[in-house]
């Protein structure tokens, strides 16, 4: 899980695509058996990182981006 550390908001993220991305753009977010957020982007599914996140993901909260930490502490750390 990510979240936000601007609001706090957990998860709550949409995509940002690049200008010449010419997919459909259709994209959902699930939950592995390890609670691990798996995005599906047209057809390509993958696990985010961190890096993914404050690269590609802005907060629908409050509009920010580049500021994606891990919600779940331990994660990606040790
Ligand atoms: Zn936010």
């Amino acid at each position: 899980m990510f979240i936000c550390k601007n609001c706090k908001s957990v998860d709550k993220f949409e995509l940002m695509f690049a200008p010449g991305y010419k997919g459909a753009k259709n994209y959902k977010q699930e939950y592995n058996k390890d609670k691990d957020i798996v995005i599906t982007v047209d057809g390509y599914t993958f696990i985010p990182d961190l890096n993914f996140m404050n690269h590609h993901a802005v907060c629908r909260y409050c509009g920010q981006i580049y500021m994606w930490d891990y919600a779940d502490a331990g994660k990606g750390t040790n």
